[in-house]
């Protein structure tokens, strides 16, 4: 089974997405890993952040891959060709550089390929833009995050500061819009809920009661 998330930036996704694999059993796939992998490879090889050609050869000559420890629902670690990028993929800088490359449409088919492969194997919840609307259209739970921009920029510098990195919540909230505003207005799998998902502000909400909403989801397709 397919447990398709998707929602703006900061809206709550990799945290309830990991919680409801936890509790069920269930791979996470963080799609957003993937791109923002891609970017962070970009940035290495030090290819322009406007050279679409550059970015797609990148894409096609890397593997993005996720560490599991063994029958653990969570992964440890996000690699590119074998290397470590996990806190990488995490800095402003990578912010930066997701949005241009997530709007590449080659990019994005390659990306999508292997995250069809990915879930193929095992039950899955997929968490990300486009995931309801065209990697998964056939999920049978899918679930649209959203919170209001002023809660999400608060969980973002929430996420920065225990990652170590001092950050303001004027600059958060200003990546967050900006990237939302990429994400939204790009012509290929533009983020915006699927029609068939359930929309959810979890804007007053506890993860706990987000990850409980969507396992009311799964049993009720279970039975
Ligand atoms: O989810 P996260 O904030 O890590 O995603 C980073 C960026 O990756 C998003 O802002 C978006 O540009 C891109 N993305 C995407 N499609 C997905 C997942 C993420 O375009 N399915």
């Amino acid at each position: 089974m397919i447990v398709a998330i998707d929602g703006p930036a900061a809206s709550g996704k990799s945290t309830v997405a990991r919680r409801v694999a936890q509790r069920l059993g269930f791979r996470y796939l963080d799609t957003g890993a993937m791109y923002r992998a891609i970017g962070v490879e970009t940035l290495h090889r030090g290819v322009a952040l406007d050279d679409v050609e550059g970015i797609i050869a990148v894409a096609r000559s890397c593997r993005v891959t996720f560490d599991h420890l063994p029958g653990e629902a969570v992964y440890t670690a996000v690699r590119i060709n074998g290397r470590d990028v996990t806190a990488d993929i995490r800095t402003p800088e990578a912010d930066l550089a997701v949005s241009p490359v997530s709007q590449i449409a080659e990019v994005r088919e390659l990306m999508v390929a292997e995250q069809r492969r990915l879930a193929s194997e095992a039950d899955t919840v997929v968490e990300g833009r486009d995931i309801g609307t065209v990697v998964f259209p056939d999920a049978p739970v899918k679930v649209y995050l959203t919170a209001t921009a002023s809660e999400r920029a608060r969980r973002r510098l929430g996420d920065r500061v225990a990652a170590g990195h001092g950050s303001e919540i004027a600059a958060v909230a200003a990546d967050i819009e900006r990237r939302d505003r990429a994400d939204a207005e790009r012509e290929v799998s533009p983020l915006r809920p699927a029609e068939d998902a359930l929309v959810i502000d979890t804007t007053e909400m506890s993860p706990d009661e987000v990850v409980d909403t969507i396992i009311s989801l799964v049993r009720a397709v279970e039975r």
